[in-house]
């Protein structure tokens, strides 16, 4: 929290820029903005606790007054905390040092659609599904469809470098991002030319994608579009168990096919999100596939596809499994199975290796995250020719708070521990936030230093979301 005199200061400063109407020092505004959707923060509301809260919570309608709320902010040496829709699961929009929270919502406006060039310029504050369904009117898709789509917009997509459910064939949201206009912490603004790929240097756009904050505001992106698919065809293949459901997917990228959804399921998650509809053998393990494009091309990728998992051992469900999981994508959401009554607490860890690793990464992680007493179930959602994601879910129930709070931090421990020791990567989508900070270096490894001094020459003072993605807290 901030002293009494520089938060006068601030907001006399903050209503010279944004005007009366446009920000909030309100203790219930502050207390509904103080977390995202990390089921800590949500589980430790409900046992009671308070979380740290912002200052001051700012709405900028454009780039000039995000650029002059930051230098206000630099000058007086207050932490700036971007929102964007705060549906991040790992504490990032949390103002852990207080000061501003930067909430980009009123900047949504769809700038300009390019159907010549297959392009979108969109500003941050723009939600997933509003763009989404305005491309879908000109018969665009963004194919970024993460399941956060309704909750979560631009610039947060690309601020934790997101990956829809489709990824395998559109891509994730950093191959995605054309061109970027961030402002920094001294109140510069910076501008990405969208390009298809250029040789004028590194590409500084990667630099700002998955900084989650700690480097910069995103306050505009020019994002790639493809024509919406004449056809989506779904498929569905239950294998004995995981090792040949992911020895049929290697084989299906190999033959070149990209199918836009593969999800694997292991045979707990199986159980829980698919046997309740449609009859599956226990310990079963179902993969959803589904392939767009014309007819006559999904045809023949959809015949090869399920030859080759037949081969490796599946039975053919049709396109019933992985249908039904298209068209209940958001149920599971609403209500979130995470709002868990009493000391229970679960999480979601998605991580992400190699082939040659990624069945070791899977068994270690289970192995010591079910030693801790947790339920835990996966599906393998994001996979492409060279290894894929594992999105494991857990729960764990203790009968304090307490003894919750710890066993939660003790099974994040070990699963990352086990994950890089077996040589994955700690998060595929969901990036670092605060629940991963302390796991940053290991991580990373001696390109953490350079990220640091990267840090230190964009924002010296630390102002920018202090605390996160490994970097020091704010003083
Ligand atoms: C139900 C549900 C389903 C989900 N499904 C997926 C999924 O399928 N794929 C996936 O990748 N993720 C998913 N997520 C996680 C999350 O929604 C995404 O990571 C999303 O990209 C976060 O966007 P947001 O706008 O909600 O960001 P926020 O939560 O507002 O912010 C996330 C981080 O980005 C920073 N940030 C936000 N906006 C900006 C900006 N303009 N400039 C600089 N920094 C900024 C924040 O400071 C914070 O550190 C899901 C989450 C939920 C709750």
């Amino acid at each position: 929290m901030l002293d009494t005199r520089t938060k006068a200061k601030l907001v006399e400063q903050i209503e010279a820029i944004v005007g009366p109407d446009h920000f909030t020092t309100d203790e219930t505004d502050a207390v509904l903005n103080a977390h995202d959707a990390w089921p800590l923060s949500e589980a430790k509301i409900r046992a009671g606790e308070t979380l740290p809260l912002a200052d001051v919570i700012v709405y900028p309608s454009s780039t000039e007054e995000v650029s002059k709320i930051l230098r206000v902010a630099n000058d007086l040496r207050v932490p700036v905390v971007p929102v964007g829709g705060g549906a991040g699961t790992c504490g990032g929009t949390q103002p852990t040092y207080g000061g501003i929270q930067l909430d980009l919502k009123r900047m949504d406006k769809i700038l300009a659609i390019d159907g010549e060039s297959l392009l979108v310029r969109v500003q941050a504050g723009t939600v997933g599904i509003d763009l989404e369904e305005e491309v879908n009117r000109h018969g665009y898709t963004t194919g970024h469809t993460p399941t956060s789509l309704r909750a979560s917009n631009v610039g947060g997509f690309i601020a934790t470098r997101s990956g829809g459910s489709m990824s395998s064939l559109y891509g994730k949201i950093e191959d995605l991002t054309l061109g970027l206009e961030v402002v920094l912490a001294d109140g510069s603004v910076v501008r990405c030319k969208a390009v298809p790929r250029h040789s004028v240097g590194p590409d500084l756009r990667q630099l700002f994608i998955g900084s989650e904050g700690t480097l910069c505001v995103i306050t505009e992106a020019t994002l790639r579009l493809f024509p919406l698919p004449p056809s989506r065809h779904f498929r569905s293949m239950c294998f004995p168990d995981v090792h040949s459901g992911l020895m049929a997917i290697r084989a299906i990228f190999r033959e070149g096919i990209f199918p836009s959804v593969v999800r694997l399921y292991d045979a707990e998650d199986t159980a829980l999100h698919v046997s309740t509809h449609f009859e599956v053998e226990e310990g079963n393990c179902m993969l959803m596939l589904a392939f767009d494009g014309r007819p006559e091309k999904v045809d023949i990728d959809e015949s090869i596809s399920a030859r080759i998992c037949i081969e490796n051992g599946a039975k053919d469900y049709g396109e019933g499994p992985s249908k039904y999981w298209w068209e209940h994508r958001y149920d599971m959401y609403y209500p979130t199975k995470f709002a868990t009554s009493g000391f229970s607490v679960g999480d979601t860890i998605d991580i992400v290796a190699t082939y040659d690793r990624l069945e070791n990464v899977y068994h270690e992680m289970k192995r010591v995250m079910e030693a801790h007493g947790a339920a835990v179930m996966s599906h393998f959602s994001h996979m492409y020719p060279n290894g894929g994601s594992i999105y494991m879910i857990f729960f764990v129930s203790q009968p304090d708070a307490e003894s919750a709070w710890a066993t939660y931090r003790e099974i994040w421990d070990d699963g990352v521990a086990a994950c890089l020791r077996e040589g994955g990567t700690m998060s595929h989508q969901h990036g670092v936030g605060t629940t991963r900070s302390t796991y940053t270096e290991a991580e990373l490894g001696s390109s953490f230093e350079v990220l640091k001094k990267i840090k230190e020459v964009l924002d010296p003072n630390g102002i920018m979301n202090p605390g996160k993605l490994g970097m020091g807290g704010h003083t």
